[in-house]
């Protein structure tokens, strides 16, 4: 298990499996909201950590369990919390390190929610937080301040796919104040193309909805923490109550093991598709970081050619989400992003005529003919 990607073949399958007595093939789903003591002592010693044993779903679950400790290994990190929503697993951390008169640096490029999450509520407890571009490191410098608790960003950003350096962010954070967290959204990139920890990063965040579970059909999310970060956090998210159903957590397991698989020909199929939209005389531009299956382009006669492209596909479905086994399209400023104010979009090049493609794993040359199809229509 030298080579780096065989091994995480190898992890996404294997890595904190578990078997009960019975030595199952799959471990069970242990959908139980609480668990049984033999004894008053016994209890006492789990709500007093000195027994280890379950208490009660919202504080621990089996499944829960394998599934953090599975992206633990995977992120490189030294603990895991899996949470409802993607949502949750910003909000979670965000809600643990800050105070009120702190101060947050967030990229100004950042998904829909969370931009909002932080314009209209994380903004209200007495927290001052500066947007800026985080890809400008000197902008970056300049707005470090002795009162500065966490950074957040994404890297590939959705879904201009801006790139942002995690390694360089993170030294420079580092080297002004060691405490200052920095936060990496990393859903688009996932484990199998980006590490944030190893890169430096205390954070990597995923909304599991979409590549780490991978088939649509749950909503969760994922905090990966390096080992600067006390388990305190965990009386936070039983405190706050951002904890993840067990089926859900079982599901998740299944996902994560066609991971690699998956994004290898996520990967291949947008290579494709991005030339191809390159060369189609209706595209103005494309943008694909060479990486993962997300991709944005512009139309050349804008927002009302996009229209008539979303209103034809067929096969490529027109839905939010992202990360799916199947292709998805569609339009970031009146759907994902509509609460982003329009001239804060305009400012970040989220123009109104980009279309944000999630690119499957089906036959490549089946995607191309409906996206062909669809553009013979403007
Ligand atoms: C979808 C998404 C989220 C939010 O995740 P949910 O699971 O929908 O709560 C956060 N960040 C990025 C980059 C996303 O794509």
């Amino acid at each position: 298990m030298t080579n780096k990607k065989n091994n995480l073949n190898t992890l996404c399958i294997h890595g904190a499996n578990k078997h009960t007595e019975i030595n199952e093939h799959v471990y069970p789903i242990f959908q139980s909201s609480t668990f049984l003591f033999k004894d008053v002592a016994e209890g006492a010693a789990r709500f007093a950590g000195t027994d280890k044993g379950y208490k009660y779903t919202r504080l621990g679950n089996p499944n829960y369990d394998i599934l953090a400790k599975r992206l633990t290994i995977l992120e490189e990190g030294e603990f895991a919390h899996i949470y409802p929503t993607g949502m949750a697993a910003i909000s979670t951390p965000l809600e643990h390190f800050l105070s009120a008169n702190d101060h947050l640096i967030a990229d100004n490029m950042l998904y829909g929610c969370t931009d909002s999450l932080l314009r209209n509520i994380i903004s209200r407890f007495g927290i001052e937080i500066s947007f800026i571009d985080l890809a400008n490191e000197e902008e970056f410098k300049k707005n470090l301040k002795n009162n500065t608790k966490a950074i957040i960003l994404e890297t590939p950003t959705n879904p201009t796919m801006k790139e942002i350096d995690i390694q360089s962010i993170s030294d420079i954070a580092h080297n002004f104040n060691e405490e200052i967290k920095v936060m990496v959204d990393n859903t688009f990139a996932t484990p199998i193309y980006q590490r944030p920890i190893e890169l430096g990063a205390d954070i990597s965040i995923h909304s599991c909805t979409k590549y780490i579970n991978g088939h649509g059909d749950v909503v969760a999310g994922a905090a990966i923490f390096n080992k600067k970060i006390s388990e305190k956090i965990n009386h936070t998210q039983g405190d706050l109550g951002t904890t993840t159903s067990p089926f859900d957590c079982w599901l998740m397991l299944r996902g994560l093991k066609t991971l690699p698989l998956r994004m290898e020909r996520h990967t291949e199929n947008a290579k494709k598709i991005t030339e191809f939209l390159k060369n189609h005389p209706q595209i103005d531009y494309v943008k694909y970081p060479g990486f993962s299956g997300m991709l944005c382009f512009e139309l050349k006669k804008g927002v009302e050619a996009g229209k008539t492209l979303l209103n034809n596909v067929r096969l490529c479905g027109l839905a939010v989400s992202l990360g799916n086994v199947d292709t998805l399209i569609q339009h970031p400023a009146s759907m994902t992003h509509a609460a982003v104010p329009k001239e804060h979009r305009e400012k970040i090049g989220l123009t109104d005529g980009l279309v944000r493609l999630s690119v499957g794993i089906e036959d490549v040359d089946d995607i191309i003919e409906d996206l062909e199809q669809a553009l013979r229509k403007i």
